[in-house]
């Protein structure tokens, strides 16, 4: 690590400018507004989302400062040529940050097809609940990771009873996600399931057709059960809603995806832990703009055909509800796909007696070291081969040190471009290779072992 003044050229850099992260219309809300949002929570939101998270601001403030060169980068070099580039840090937060979530998107999907997915047909499942039960899980997120348990036991009594052999097990990754079309609450699950059974290592059988209202009326009973044990309801309040007429419980099963559709699975692995918000979607008015004075942010609908109009600190207060905590899950593997079961098969070697959908020749170490491949996919650019000679590249140090930091940045120009400033007409910004999988949806174990 460090810095050596002595070499020949140290300022021979280049800087990647894939995007712009600070001229988009989401920074700018963000920005203007989030002092506003943590001294007018207690007042106007408490009431409505729950207190005040000290993590939300720790988000807010990775993500202003993501991909920005002052808090330091790395420095890539190219083997062949010499030339040089820095690539600045990324704030690696999900949900909030763009670009980095969409990152642990393409990494997920990925994963699944490679990792975890076997050559057998699937299906999406979502299981959504009343609206009157979503406040529970916005007050104590811990509940979260209970529904999805939920969810698991009734997709698996189900296929298990539909093919019953001993020790017939289904795969499933589950996700949460909290948020419906306009960035309310509304927290369901969707997952990819097996469509049908594991007897064993070598053999699988697929389920036969589905009784959808079995499903719902399972899946009631086990939130609720799973919400009276938790002391948040009582049987009054059960009774109550089983005396509807619809209770709101919903079970939604997709087409049979059949393993050879790997473009259509990869889009439904995209999908399920997709972002809470498109920024395509999203139009900023500040409030020197805005007819009121009151800043808004405009939101058009997944299928374009409705939009609504929020003041720009309300939509920001809803946001802020989707920022999962510090490693909280919001992705789990269960039954054949469990890391559990995918570890003792590889201690077996019988991992692969059934192939996965996209046969993984990689170990896991190059796995991780095949993050590039990722930012490509996202940035479609590969910071490791050289832009000027397509030859490899390869980090050679990282600049922490603030000192150094400043003495690269005032070289190049850089440096009084503040962060927080208005966009700056020349950008600056490049992805992480740092891997941090602190705050990521694949399991880390997979990678050591
Ligand atoms: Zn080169
Ligand atoms: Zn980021």
């Amino acid at each position: 690590m460090g810095y050596s003044m002595a070499q020949s050229s140290p300022y021979d850099f280049d800087i990647y400018q894939p995007r712009n992260p600070k001229a988009s219309a989401y920074y700018k809300c963000v920005e203007n507004h989030f002092e506003e949002l943590e001294q007018a929570w207690d007042d106007m939101y408490k009431s409505r989302y729950g207190y005040w998270r000290t993590y939300v601001m720790t988000v807010i403030f990775k993500y202003l400062d993501c991909g920005d060169l002052h808090f330091g980068f790395a420095r890539v070099r190219c083997e062949e040529c010499g030339h040089e580039y820095l690539l600045a840090f990324s704030c690696k937060r999900r949900q909030f940050c763009p670009s980095c979530h969409q990152k642990r998107v393409v990494e997920y999907s990925e994963w699944l097809l490679t990792n975890v997915l076997k050559d057998v047909p699937h299906r999406q499942w979502v299981f959504s609940i009343p609206k009157r039960l979503r406040i529970y899980f916005l007050y104590d997120r811990k509940l979260l990771a209970k529904l999805s348990i939920c969810g698991w036991k009734v997709l698996s009594a189900y296929l298990k009873s539909a093919v019953p052999y001993d020790g017939a097990v289904p795969g499933a990754s589950i996700a949460v996600q909290t948020y419906g079309d306009f960035q309310n609450f509304n927290p369901h699950l969707h997952a990819i399931v097996s469509d049908g059974c594991f007897i064993d290592d070598d053999s699988f059988r697929m389920a036969p057709a589905f009784m959808l209202e079995d499903l719902e009326e399972a899946f009631q009973y086990e939130v609720l059960k799973m919400l009276k044990k938790e002391g948040k309801i009582n049987d009054a309040v059960i009774e109550n809603m089983l005396s509807w007429h619809h209770t709101g419980f919903h079970v939604y099963i997709g087409d049979r995806i059949y393993p050879d559709d790997k473009a259509g699975l990869g889009n439904l692995a995209n999908y399920i832990i997709r972002a809470c918000f498109s920024q395509e979607r999203m139009i900023y008015i500040p409030a020197e703009e805005s007819t009121d004075g009151i800043a808004k942010v405009v939101y058009t609908s997944k299928d374009r055909k409705s939009r609504k109009v929020f003041n720009a600190l309300d939509w920001l207060a809803q946001l802020v509800t989707h920022i999962p905590n510090r490693y909280e899950q919001t992705v789990r593997y269960y039954g054949f796909y469990s890391n559990k079961s995918r570890g003792l098969r590889k201690k077996a070697n019988a991992d692969d007696n059934i192939p996965a959908i996209i046969p993984n020749e990689l170990s896991s170490k190059e796995f991780r070291q095949n993050w590039a491949r990722l930012i490509q996919k996202v940035y479609e650019f590969d910071p490791l081969i050289c832009p000027k000679c397509q030859g490899p590249m390869r980090i050679i140090s990282f600049i922490e040190e603030i000192e150094i930091i400043e003495i690269i940045l005032r070289h190049l120009g850089l440096w009084d471009i503040h962060n927080h400033d208005p966009p700056q007409p020349d950008p600056v910004y490049i992805s992480e290779l740092i891997y941090d999988d602190s705050d990521s949806q694949v399991p880390a174990f997979d990678y050591w072992s």
